[in-house]
């Protein structure tokens, strides 16, 4: 598919060295994942995200929410990495210094091979103890309550970052720093309607970072882009990919 990618943009990445890209829900829409605005499917129709993605929720109800990651864990079993993955471990292969930052907790972008991945939201394929903090490599999900921590005999969770929770400080810093400090900075396929991940494009941007949209739809950060590709991630990154580096790498 052919698609504009403004020439001042092409020969702007060609001269960079320092890159960030901040990566939403949109990202894996075209991988078969519902982005976070899209209604819930089946019986978690009846409940808000918020409702159910929350330590007070957990408390009121653990088993519930639990519950409710098994089956997002299993509807991701069997989704692939789409063209916007695969594109995004280009661009790592020919920035020098190039920092992925995601809010998708799905982990396609590690499947897709890139490297250097900072997960501000956790990651649902990993679990964790709700008391210790102790990692849990294998557990069932078809249990008749929370499975329990093997060190404390604590109710593990998910390894996810909750509404009204910290994101994990190292990552944050870092995504911090790598706003702060770089040439080009990426918003793909993210409303920007979560904090503090969307004011990065802000701190880049008052740092003299050229800003690049790349969603559906307008959101609040479109007036400040310097350039706001509109359309699918998935078409739009590798055909930036083709334009600036004359490959496809294989996408
Ligand atoms: P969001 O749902 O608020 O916004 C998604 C954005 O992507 C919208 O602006 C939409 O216009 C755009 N979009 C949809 N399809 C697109 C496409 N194919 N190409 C480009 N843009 C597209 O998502 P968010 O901003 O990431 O914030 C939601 C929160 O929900 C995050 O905290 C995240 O952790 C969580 N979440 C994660 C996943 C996941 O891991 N896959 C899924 C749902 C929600
Ligand atoms: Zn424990």
């Amino acid at each position: 598919m052919k698609m504009d990618i403004p020439a001042d943009l092409i020969r702007f990445l060609q001269r960079s060295t320092r890159v960030a890209a901040l990566t939403g829900a949109g990202v894996s829409q075209e991988s078969g994942l519902r982005t976070f605005r899209d209604s819930q499917d089946g019986i978690w129709k009846q409940y808000r995200p918020e409702d159910l993605a929350s330590p007070e929720a957990f408390a009121r109800d653990p088993k519930l929410v639990w519950d409710w990651y098994a089956w997002r864990r299993e509807a991701i079993k069997g989704v692939r990495p789409n063209p916007g993955h695969h594109a995004l471990v280009e661009i790592e292969k020919k920035i020098p210094e190039f920092t992925l930052i995601t809010q998708n907790v799905d982990g396609l972008h590690r499947m897709a091979g890139s490297a250097k991945i900072l997960e501000l939201h956790g990651n649902i394929q990993r679990v964790r103890c709700s008391e210790c903090g102790t990692f849990t490599e294998t557990w069932g999900d078809d249990t008749e309550s929370v499975p329990c921590c093997e060190s404390c005999g604590g109710i593990l969770r998910p390894d996810v970052v909750w509404f009204g929770e910290n994101l994990p400080r190292a990552e944050l810093e870092a995504a911090i720093q790598a706003a702060r400090n770089c040439d080009v900075f990426f918003s793909i396929g993210t409303s920007g309607a979560v904090q503090p991940a969307a004011s990065l494009a802000f701190a880049a941007h008052n740092k003299g970072a050229v800003l690049v949209e790349i969603n559906l739809d307008p959101t609040p950060l479109t007036p400040k882009a310097d350039f706001f590709l509109h359309g699918k991630s998935g078409e739009i990154l590798p055909e930036l990919v083709r334009m600036v580096w004359g490959t496809d790498g294989g996408l």
